[in-house]
């Protein structure tokens, strides 16, 4: 009896672990936070899709209403060669989103990485983002799509003017600075 009550609160621990890593992945805070913000106002479920061969927008996906969104965030990364760990103030992140005909919207994400200053083996790396981090470029985000798809009056503020920069950003190990992607915050149609 105390055994299986035991294993039983075990397995909700273990479940309950699995919901916490559940709860902190981008598609989760995005759906959060898009449940509030859009659907509660438009009546359209915004999704969002990890993408990480996502480029510069071409012909066709501006024809097919896709609008794209560059800026960078706060991470941490952890090389697992080596166990060096840092944080970058400057993570680039590229969005793709689209509302698509007047019924749902769609978002795609690349999250670009790093590579580890000991090792420079070149093995990229994903940044952790933590959540509050990935709340605050979602809404940034979200501002945009309000903005420019349901054409909201919203002012944006210039997030790289808000910016403080502690270290200098290092291009020889940033993937978006090798591609040429790393230098500003960008919004095209
Ligand atoms: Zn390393
Ligand atoms: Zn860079």
């Amino acid at each position: 009896m105390k055994d299986s009550l035991l294993r039983q609160s075990k397995k909700s621990f273990l479940k309950m672990e699995m919901n916490l890593e559940g709860s902190q992945t981008w598609q989760h805070v995005f759906g959060i936070l898009q449940d509030t913000e859009l659907h509660e106002t438009y009546r359209h479920v915004w999704t969002l899709q990890i993408n990480n061969t996502l480029d510069e927008l071409t012909f066709s996906q501006r024809q097919q209403g896709w609008k794209i969104y560059k800026t960078s965030t706060f991470a941490s990364f952890r090389c697992p060669s080596c166990r060096n760990f840092w944080n970058s103030a400057k993570v680039s992140l590229t969005f793709h989103y689209r509302l698509v005909e007047h019924k749902r919207g769609e978002v795609r994400l690349r999250l670009f990485r790093q590579v580890c200053r000991s090792c420079k083996n070149d093995i990229m790396l994903t940044g952790s983002f933590a959540r509050d981090k990935k709340e605050e470029v979602l809404m940034r985000l979200i501002n945009k799509i309000k903005r420019n798809c349901y054409k909201e009056d919203i002012d944006i503020v210039d997030y790289f003017r808000e910016m403080k920069i502690t270290k200098p950003h290092e291009a020889s190990l940033c993937e978006a600075c090798k591609m040429g992607k790393c230098s500003r915050e960008e919004e095209l149609f």
